[in-house]
């Protein structure tokens, strides 16, 4: 007997389903993350009996008691990941499974309940299956955000003996605005984003909610992104408030920070070292202090800067602003390096290019 198998996804069609001509009005330039489509998957979750009641059905809000356990414990995490449709029609999903793993991982770190990678990918999929008249070709896609929080109504401080997981999605275009071929960011020295022995490796919106702060201050500065510092030193550069960073080298080698727990390992990420392994380069994945890049960058031995995670795919880093002044990286734009892996990531992502390592994913 296997639990894994044994769950079956009730399916309860959205009575009133946005019609086709809408949904193609929806699909022209939708913002990120405002326009939803018309499902979502739920499965539930009780301490002594498990994953049960999953079911697909129409979107709507959840009731949940004032005493809900994350709205003052906040046990959340989330995952991000994209559906795409390819120019044959097909649709598919970049590594799912990775997303699947982290998401148990960033469950076991916030003491959550184990949803089995099985159980992740049956419920992403049944949403893909359901809403596919929802994802744009093109350049667009579908953004999947399936989540999981306590839903025990308890103010009792422990782990919550009862979850929801769900997923949702939105069609989406570009994350920065169209044309804008590199971004401004802001380094904070003031506010760190995650400390050895926290929650920095664990996809979960408590490490969002800790970061807005300096978001905001990047926004008043006329900043896109936040680069965060290391928490111990307040100079080993880490991460974006959503995006892992990548630097390449005048000798042709990128760098990036190493994952030492106060990173999220981003599949991106990930993605971008063996990609830009197998054409050749040299990746080492070794702390790079900010004294060092603003100096490499007025020295020409720094080329260029991108930051990387599903939602930006690849983006460069033309302007960083700073308490202390601005630099310049490379000629303020996208540079060739970025260009190049940004190009072959998207185009495996749709299919437009070979896909050696079996990335891809196809939804029947
Ligand atoms: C999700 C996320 C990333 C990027 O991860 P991908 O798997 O590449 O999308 C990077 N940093 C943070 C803080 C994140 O939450």
């Amino acid at each position: 007997m296997n639990a894994e198998n044994q769950l079956q996804f009730a399916v309860e069609r959205c009575p009133d389903p946005t019609p086709a001509d809408q949904i193609a009005t929806r699909l022209v330039n939708p913002a990120f993350g405002r326009v939803f489509t018309d499902h979502m998957v739920t499965i539930r979750w009780t301490e002594g009996r498990g994953w049960h009641d999953a079911k697909v059905e129409a979107r709507r809000p959840f009731q949940i008691d004032p005493a809900c356990a994350v709205l003052h414990y906040a046990q959340e995490i989330f995952e991000g990941m994209k559906a795409y449709r390819g120019d044959d029609g097909k649709i598919s999903l970049f590594r799912p499974q990775e997303n699947a793993k982290r998401f148990r991982a960033s469950a076991a770190r916030m003491s959550m309940a184990d949803l089995p990678e099985t159980i992740f990918l049956r419920a992403v999929e049944a949403l893909v299956d359901i809403d596919r008249d929802w994802i744009p070709g093109g350049d667009g896609s579908l953004y999947l955000r399936p989540f999981m929080f306590a839903s025990e109504s308890f103010l009792g401080v422990r782990a919550a003996a009862e979850y929801i997981f769900c997923v949702i999605a939105c069609p989406v275009g570009p994350y920065f605005k169209a044309g804008k071929s590199a971004v401004t960011v802001w380094v904070s020295e003031q506010y760190t984003r995650a400390a050895p022995g926290g929650t920095g490796a664990a996809k979960c919106g408590g490490n969002y909610a800790a970061s807005l702060i300096a978001q905001t201050e990047a926004a008043a500065k006329g900043c896109d992104q936040v680069v965060f510092l290391d928490a111990a030193e307040h100079r080993w550069i880490e991460e974006l408030g959503g995006m892992n960073v990548f630097f390449v080298m005048d000798d042709g080698t990128l760098r990036t920070p190493p994952l030492k727990g106060t990173i999220l390992p981003g599949i991106t990420r990930a993605s971008i070292i063996e990609l830009a392994r197998h054409e050749g380069m040299t990746v080492n994945e070794v702390a790079y202090d900010f004294e060092s890049w603003r100096a490499d960058a007025a020295s020409g031995r720094l080329k260029e800067t991108f930051a990387c995670g599903t939602a930006a795919v690849v983006t460069a880093i033309g302007q960083v602003r700073h308490a202390g002044g601005e630099f310049t990286i490379g000629h303020g734009g996208e540079g060739q390096v970025t260009q190049r892996l940004r190009s072959l990531l998207t185009g495996m992502q749709r299919g437009k290019i070979a896909d050696p390592f079996a990335w891809v994913h196809h939804v029947a």
